[in-house]
């Protein structure tokens, strides 16, 4: 089925349009920039961009895909989680197409459309597997059983997300927004093993509650301390720091995904979200995957990213599969609460 699939979660206005798994156009509008001298992302000014943003967007996809609204069989889009303000003009764009149009309307998750994300790279999304989502709004374990109907959340972060963590640790280094990629850059001639991070909730008594959820709220704290300390002393060594704070994220994060396939028996790991732009977790979850024999599958970033392009490759599953549509009155579901900066 010819699918167009709208996304607006979180700073991204991501239309893609998708046949089956065929990936014919992925257009996205970011409002990154407008957030970076607030260090986050601000929930106003992100609904506002999208709505600036919409119909633009969508005009490009369909012209990017060479397709007419008429030509399409089904629109999905980003029902949640996500930021309340931001879904909205999504879900609304979206009923407002399903009425002109009079097509069918599928409001989907927006964390098993990262998962999805993997089918139109080619993956082998109808196997069992296990995915690592990290970005600036979530970090979760997935057991997906199976991509369309049966995905569980076996872990996630108690506090900040991996991506935020990044963003609020380059903002006490005074690196740039975002963070991931200042850090990056900052840690290039550190020394990973120069000071010894915490591994948020890996002690053995974490292992009963939290044994695959993420807690990076006290890394953050102990970055602040360590600078605070240097600092004053004149000491401080910012490459050694965004060194030694990446690969503590990192760690945790690998080491959990890998006890998540121990754990399921299942020997498949994906990686989604923006901080799989990250190098270093690339090159360690490649290397202790190998080890470990897990096979492992790293979409393209532009897929890994958020992007209208997932949703609507998860909406063409699902019209497929014969899902019926969602009711006309959907609303959105806003658990996203992190990486968001208060105004006021
Ligand atoms: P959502 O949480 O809904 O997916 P988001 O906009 O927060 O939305 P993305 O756009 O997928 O998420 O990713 C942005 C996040 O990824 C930011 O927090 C950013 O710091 C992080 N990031 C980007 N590049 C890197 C990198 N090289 N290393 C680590 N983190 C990175
Ligand atoms: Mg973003
Ligand atoms: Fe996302």
């Amino acid at each position: 089925p010819l699918v167009l699939g709208i996304e607006t979660s979180c700073d991204e206005t991501g239309v893609g349009i998708v046949r089956g798994d065929e990936l014919l156009a992925n257009v996205v509008a970011s409002s990154m920039d407008l957030h970076a001298r607030f260090g986050g992302v601000v929930p106003e000014i992100a609904a506002r961009a999208h709505l600036e943003a919409m119909e633009p967007t969508i005009e490009r996809a369909l012209a990017e895909a060479g397709v007419t609204l008429g030509d399409l069989d089904a629109i999905a889009v980003t029902a949640g989680p996500g930021l309340a303000g931001a879904l909205m003009v999504g879900v609304g764009a979206a009923k407002a197409l399903g009425v002109a149009t009079g097509l069918p309307v599928h409001g989907v998750n927006h964390l098993v459309g990262h998962v999805a994300a993997d089918a139109l790279a080619g993956g082998p999304i109808d196997e069992e597997t296990i995915a690592l989502l990290v970005s600036g709004g979530h970090t979760s374990l997935l057991h997906v059983r199976d991509v369309d109907a049966d995905v569980v959340t076996l872990g996630e972060t108690i506090d900040d997300a991996a991506g935020e963590a990044f963003d609020k640790v380059a903002r006490l280094l005074g690196l740039g927004y975002p963070g991931g990629p200042s850090i990056d850059a900052a840690a290039v001639d550190g020394d990973p093993r120069a000071i010894a991070f915490p591994r948020g909730l890996t002690a053995p008594k974490d292992r009963e509650r939290h044994r695959f959820d993420f807690s990076f709220s006290g890394l953050k704290t102990a970055v602040a301390r360590h600078v605070e300390r240097t600092g004053d002393a004149g000491e401080l060594r910012v490459a050694d720091v965004a060194a030694s704070f990446r690969e503590a994220v990192v760690d945790v994060l690998v080491t959990k995904a890998l006890d998540a396939c121990a754990h399921t028996g299942v020997p498949r790991l994906l990686l989604g979200g923006g901080v799989v732009a990250n190098a270093r977790l690339r090159e360690v979850a490649a290397e202790r995957c190998e080890a470990a024999g897990v096979a492992l599958r790293v979409p393209p970033l532009a897929l890994c990213t958020d992007n209208g392009a997932m949703i609507a490759g998860l909406g063409a599953r699902l019209v497929s599969r014969g899902v019926a549509p969602s009711a006309p009155g959907f609303g959105v579901e806003s658990t996203l609460d992190a990486g968001i900066v208060q105004v006021g």
